[in-house]
């Protein structure tokens, strides 16, 4: 069964909870599901759509915690795919790409690094998109904190459904 994510009352994501813990919310109104997901459970009473992203209704304290930088997020937070030709590999097969090359002063940080696979890459060479007339699918941003929680640890990837809450 697919995870859901929870959010708070601010729209900032809080974790991810199961399935069976997100109807829970719902039904005991501290929750509103704002994406769905395509599947109907049934409970005696009741038919519900199963949330995808979860809201809660009153503001919970929660501690935000900033997302380390490395290889790996910078895939997670591209979904693994080239930021060039917007295809998915796995990590074995995809690179580092300095939107603005290095050698022009381009930093490595969130903003200015994106996930591309090395044919990408290599036509891209030194140049920035511009010149190499190859946009960019998105922009890179720095994420926000995002639930890699136990329960979410089975899953790089996380749903579309997720994806605008994740970003700043
Ligand atoms: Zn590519």
């Amino acid at each position: 069964m697919k995870p859901t994510l929870l959010l708070n009352a601010t729209y900032e994501p809080l974790t991810v909870v199961t399935w069976k813990k997100a109807i829970t919310l719902m039904i005991l109104g501290k929750a509103e599901a704002i994406e769905e997901h395509e599947r109907v459970v049934r409970s005696a009473r009741d038919t519900f759509t199963l949330p995808s992203v979860l809201r809660l209704i009153r503001r919970v304290n929660a501690p935000r915690t900033g997302i380390q930088f490395s290889r790996l997020n910078v895939y997670r937070r591209d979904g693994f795919e080239c930021q060039y030709c917007g295809d998915e590999f796995d990590f074995d097969d995809l690179t580092f790409d300095h939107v603005v090359p290095q050698s022009r002063g381009g930093q490595t940080d969130w903003t200015n690094i994106v996930t591309a696979c090395g044919p990408c890459n290599r036509q891209k060479g030194d140049r920035t998109p511009g010149e190499a007339d190859m946009p960019l699918l998105n922009k890179p941003k720095r994420p926000r904190w995002w639930p890699f929680s136990e329960s979410a640890q089975n899953f790089d990837k996380h749903p579309d459904s997720w994806r605008p809450y994740l970003w700043t």
